[in-house]
């Protein structure tokens, strides 16, 4: 597995950040943005639907066969096909629609459905991407914060998954990533 350019240990778990493709990720699960039709798409979506072969969609039609589309904020997992890692745990990011409109609490929403779905199948590894920031337009930076915060309060509560790595696609994501580690508030520290 490609190295972590960066890492923070929060209880007895890694929060790591790399560069790169996540559908090569051997985790035990992957993160796909989705959208709410669990039909595939663009950016990520195209991507893990591309490596994992038509199991993954397979699944997803039985999915939104029982619950219609699948929300935003919400996750649900499927296969992993022909990937390396064993299941896709899909959710769906908010579009960004300047801010007001509920989107920081539903993108942190996005970090707790995945995780959560993870610890209940006993799964101790999980790659995210950055999700909303390519085609929903989410911007990096404050997704970055989001995203850094939300997962580092989800290992202090929880001491699990063991290991949670995003895998980001070009440098400027991962860039924006790498600061917003930096400034991360210590999760243990008391709020003021
Ligand atoms: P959204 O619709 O949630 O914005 P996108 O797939 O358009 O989702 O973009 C989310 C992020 O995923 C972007 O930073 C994009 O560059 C990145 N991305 C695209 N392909 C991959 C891939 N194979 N591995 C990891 N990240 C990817």
């Amino acid at each position: 597995m490609t190295p972590a350019t960066a890492s923070r240990r929060i209880r007895d778990c890694v929060l790591e950040l790399s560069q790169g493709d996540i559908t090569r990720m051997a985790a035990d699960a992957i993160v796909n943005a989705a959208n709410s039709s669990l039909m595939g798409g663009g950016g990520v979506d195209g991507a893990i639907h591309r490596a994992g072969g038509p199991a993954i969609l397979d699944d997803c039609r039985r999915i939104i066969a029982r619950i219609g589309a699948l929300p935003t904020g919400q996750a649900v997992a499927t296969t992993g096909g022909r990937l390396p890692a064993r299941r896709v745990i899909h959710t769906v990011g908010p579009v960004w629609r300047g801010g007001g409109a509920g989107e920081p609490e539903l993108l942190a929403a996005c970090y707790r459905s995945c995780l959560r779905l993870a610890a209940d199948e006993g799964l101790d590894t999980v790659a995210f991407p950055s999700i909303s920031t390519g085609a929903f337009g989410y911007p990096v930076a404050a997704a970055a914060a989001i995203a850094l915060q939300t997962v580092a309060q989800c290992l202090h509560a929880n001491g699990r998954p063991r290991r949670v790595r995003f895998v980001l696609f070009d440098r400027a994501t991962h860039d924006a990533y790498r600061n917003a580690l930096d400034r991360l508030p210590d999760p243990t520290a008391d709020p003021a």
